[in-house]
Parts: C-alpha cells; structure tokens; sequence
C-alpha cells in the first residue's frame, strides 16, 4: 500500500470513529473520537474494514452431513465384505460394491465441498438450502435404493 492510501485508510477511520462509540476488537476501549489509528488502551495499530457480522454454516454443514456419512457407512461396509470373502463365503453380490463405490463416490463428494466452501458460503442463504436439499435428496434415493437391493437379493417381498 502507497503512503497516500495509507492516509487515506486512516483518514476514514478516523472520521468512522468520530461521535461513535466503537469497542477496539482487542481490548474493547471505547475508540470513541480517536485521533491516531491506535488503540489509547492496549496500543495495536487500527484498520477500517469490511466483515461479515455472523457467517452462517448450518446449510453447508448439512450439506456436508450425509457425504461423511456415506464414507463412515462405505468404510464400515468394507469390514462384513472382507469377512464374507475370507471365511469361504465367496465374494459378496455386485450391488454390496456398488453400495460402497457409492458411499466413497460421496465422501469424495463431500471432500470437494469441504475444498470448495467459500464458493458454497458465498452463495445466497436460499441457493444454499436448494444444494442442501439436492445432497438429502440424492442420498434419500440412493438409500431407497440400497434398500430395494437388500430386498432383491433376499429372494423380494
Ligand atoms: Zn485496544
């Protein structure tokens, strides 16, 4: 940053504070009518900027929900799958690995969103409920899924 900037930075600040009352986010003086960009009180120097007051993570959480899931149930899977295959009982039937393939398909998936939040955080509150809802949705299915295989392999209803 150039020293005319850097002035006018302060400048701002300076008049943002005056007949304000603003606790300083370290020691929570009252900046109140400052005339140097410097806490009186515990001396950190100040700067005027732009946050997000309460940033909200309860769409992306639960978005991200059933992906860790799935990859806590895929690799839980693994353990029955292994033990069939040893013991002599032959290798499991094609849709138990394909339930799996589909429970690490989501972990991974889970793991681009962990990668990608902001992008995931920047979208509006409603755009985010609809990825949310799709993500339930898509794992709801693949579930019901699961549960028709189950029933299809023990000879039907
Ligand atoms: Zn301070």
């Amino acid at each position: 940053m150039d020293e005319t900037a850097h002035q006018d930075d302060v400048t701002r600040l300076l008049e943002f504070l005056r007949d304000r009352d603003v606790p300083c986010p370290l020691c929570r003086y009252n900046l109140r009518d400052l005339t140097q960009p410097q806490c009186p009180e515990c001396r950190h120097e100040l700067l005027l900027t732009v946050g997000v007051t309460k940033p909200q993570f309860l769409w992306f959480l639960l978005a991200v929900a059933p992906c860790a899931f799935a990859g806590i149930a895929a690799a839980l899977l693994l353990i029955p799958m292994t033990v069939q295959t040893l013991s002599g009982g032959g290798i499991p039937e094609a849709p138990i690995f394909v339930l799996d393939a589909l429970g690490w398909l989501s972990f991974l998936g889970g793991l681009v969103l962990v990668r990608h939040r902001f992008a995931f955080l920047g979208q509006t509150p409603e755009r985010q409920r609809v990825y949310a809802a799709a993500v339930w949705a898509s794992h709801l299915l693949a579930f019901l899924a699961f549960l028709a295989t189950i029933l299809f392999l023990s000879g039907g209803p």
